[in-house]
């Protein structure tokens, strides 16, 4: 029942942000695409940090742990990483812990993956990387924090919150205009 709640409210907020985006200037897609780019090199290099840590066979002993509580984090980033290629993301199953998780792991891209997920690392993966591990960590975290907040800064509908407690706070109103002073 719940889940079947929170798939219309997903497939409502896909339908709005995908008019919206649709309506949007040549420059302001333009803005999106160079910003997207920038965000998915730094997860492509946070998963090669990931990889090194030998994270794939650390994550399968832990059996995905931290995928249990995936709901929201899927942001309006993510999904105009889609749309910016002509894309929508994959089915959403809301019975799931998180409505991405396949039966091999989670479904997204890394480049396409919610910020919370790109940057949980644990420490069983960094510590075999010593200082310089956790360095690069830190720096690359840092750097696609900001490429996220200039999303949040410019659209009303962004925040690492997730797109569906966002759209909730909307209720209604555009995710893809300015945001107005907001607590979050
Ligand atoms: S990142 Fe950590 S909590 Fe998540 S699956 Fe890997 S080892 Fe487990
Ligand atoms: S989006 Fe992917 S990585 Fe993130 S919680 Fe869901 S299945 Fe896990």
């Amino acid at each position: 029942m719940l889940a079947n709640l929170t798939e219309r409210r997903w497939q409502g907020y896909l339908a709005q942000v995908s008019a919206e985006y649709a309506q949007l200037a040549v420059s302001e897609r333009s803005w999106i695409a160079a910003e997207l780019k920038q965000i998915a090199a730094l997860q492509q290099e946070l998963d090669d940090l990931f990889r090194r840590g030998d994270g794939p066979a650390v994550c399968s002993r832990c059996r995905g742990a931290c995928c249990d509580c995936g709901k929201n984090h899927f942001t309006l980033v993510n999904l105009l990483a889609f749309l910016s290629a002509k894309e929508l993301p994959p089915i959403a199953d809301f019975s799931l812990p998180c409505p991405f998780l396949g039966p091999k792991g989670c479904r997204l891209a890394v480049s396409r993956r919610p910020f919370n997920c790109v940057t949980f690392i644990c420490e069983g993966i960094l510590d075999p990387l010593g200082d310089a591990g956790y360095d690069a960590f830190h720096e690359l975290e840092g750097q696609l924090r900001r490429c996220y907040l200039n999303f949040d800064q410019r659209y009303a509908g962004s925040s690492l919150r997730g797109l569906l407690i966002r759209g909730e706070r909307l209720a209604g109103r555009p995710f893809l205009k300015p945001p107005a002073v907001r607590s979050d």
